[in-house]
């Protein structure tokens, strides 16, 4: 069973946030948020959090509490982190009371703690991804002096995940159309290459009630696409005891009344079932996107990387959401060059990629991670190889992407106006249903809004329409 963080706890967090209000005086900070939908989803609630504590929300280094939100996925990544943290000495300069924080999965490393501690000594505290509904306490300690604050999740140098579910932490949500909502933490797949488990802890799920009383809200401040999040979604009420899977989720969800779209991300293959395709074929509500991360074709590397599926299971799963869904936008993250991918390893993954027709591709080269398997393995490969198949994927790919996109050409589409375009003469963008990219042109006030688009034009990464006026009063809610 899932376990939850007391409410006796929570309301100690609200009675720190009441106290560092009442003494907060116009103070800003600063969430810098770096990796993936989880981290963005977690960076909403510590700015609805330091939002309650009176804090102004900015984009500058010299805010009064600054928070670097981390990603461990890759090393480079990490590095990069170490770069920005380095920097920030010159802002706590400039302002010895300012409150630095390094939080996220970078967090729950022991040796980044033991590096901030002797390097970086300007920042103030670690918080890693299981402990950040406790930011309140962490700042009130700091803003008293209390140098044990620092020390959340450490014992005796060690750091312990803290595998419960935190409820009704406040939220401040970057965009008013878009949500993420999680519904489960951490993950139990221990793929050989990936440090996650290590970082945030054993998976456990949301119940059912609270999921759907967060939907209602976000659909009524009027919010429109709403992403379901999780490392691995498609495990999701193994531990609650409600009897519910994901797909009884995704059904439930879409029973909330209101105009919106779900989608949900990450998928682990081995756990989609054909009853969550039918779910998704049955409810015009759920986005007709599925994202099922295949990260190889050669069902000898995918044994050596831990997943549990093989090629042959994998594409039964696609040929059957194409089967129940022909519009289906299909997307995958791939790993290029995993320690002792041979040739004909990658062959086997440019077949399927080629059987498959994604729409688009993640492609990675192999990037070792220290404190994984994979980081022990052999790997004869050159980069110059990695690099050589890399190419070779991404070329294969494009094609198929462009291919695909001039499909939509001369269609009309329903899809969601999210933002400022950065593209030509266009000032806006959208997404389809399917999460395509179209570039257009319209007023501003559209942004949040679903209108009907006329595309145009096709390239591999994006479509380029206009709205179509015409029809625009019978699309506009
Ligand atoms: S499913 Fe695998 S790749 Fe995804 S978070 Fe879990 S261990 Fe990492």
């Amino acid at each position: 069973m899932s376990k939850f963080v007391t409410e006796r706890e929570m309301e100690f967090q609200r009675e720190c946030m009441k106290r560092v209000a009442a003494r907060n005086n116009g103070q800003t900070a600063f969430v810098d948020t770096y990796g993936c939908q989880q981290n963005e989803a977690d960076s909403e609630r510590m700015s609805g959090m330091l939002t309650e504590m009176g804090y102004v929300l900015c984009n500058s280094d010299d805010a009064d509490v600054v928070i670097i939100n981390t990603c461990a996925v890759r090393e480079n990544a990490e590095n990069r982190v170490f770069g920005v943290i380095g920097r920030l000495v010159h802002a706590k300069r400039r302002n010895p009371s300012q409150i630095i924080i390094l939080a996220g999965c970078m967090g729950g490393e022991a040796s980044v703690r033991e590096k901030i501690k002797k390097s970086y000594r300007h920042v103030d505290a670690v918080l890693d991804t299981t402990s950040f509904w406790r930011l309140p306490e962490l700042i009130l300690g700091l803003l008293e002096g209390d140098e044990r604050a620092a020390e959340i999740n450490t014992v005796g140098g060690v750091v312990e995940p803290d595998s419960r579910i935190a409820e009704g932490m406040p939220v401040s949500r970057l965009y008013p159309h878009k949500a993420w909502v999680s519904i489960m933490y951490g993950c139990n797949n221990f793929c050989s290459y990936c440090i996650v488990p290590y970082l945030r802890g054993r998976e456990r799920s949301r119940n059912s009630e609270d999921i759907l009383k967060e939907i209602r809200e976000v659909v009524a401040d009027g919010c429109k696409d709403i992403t379901l999040l999780g490392q691995n979604v498609n495990s999701y009420g193994e531990m609650t005891g409600e009897g519910l899977d994901f797909a009884d989720l995704l059904a439930k969800v879409a029973e909330v009344d209101g105009d919106f779209l779900i989608r949900f991300m990450t998928s682990h293959p081995k756990d989609t079932s054909k009853k969550l395709l039918d779910t998704m074929a049955s409810n015009p509500k759920i986005a007709r996107h599925l994202h099922l991360p295949v990260q190889s074709g050669s069902d000898r590397i995918l044994k050596i990387m831990n997943r549990r599926y093989n090629a042959e299971s994998y594409m039964e799963l696609i040929n059957y959401a194409k089967k129940v869904m022909p519009d289906i936008v299909l997307t995958s993250d791939i790993i290029v060059g995993f320690p002792g991918e041979t040739e004909q390893d990658f062959e086997q993954t440019l077949k399927l990629v080629s059987e498959v027709e994604y729409d688009s591709l993640f492609t990675f080269i192999y990037s070792k991670r220290e404190g994984t398997p994979a980081a022990e393995m052999e790997d004869p490969t050159t980069p110059e190889e990695k690099s050589d198949r890399f190419n070779r994927l991404i070329e294969l790919q494009n094609a198929i992407s462009l291919k695909k996109h001039k499909e939509y050409v001369g269609k009309t589409l329903r899809a969601l106006v999210d933002g400022e375009g950065r593209q030509g003469d266009h000032n806006l963008s959208a997404r389809t249903n399917g999460g395509r990219l179209i570039h257009l042109s319209g007023d501003k006030s559209l942004i949040g809004e679903f209108v009907p688009v006329h595309i145009t034009q096709a390239t591999t990464w994006s479509l380029v329409g206009e709205i179509d006026k015409g029809l625009m009063n019978g699309v506009r809610k």
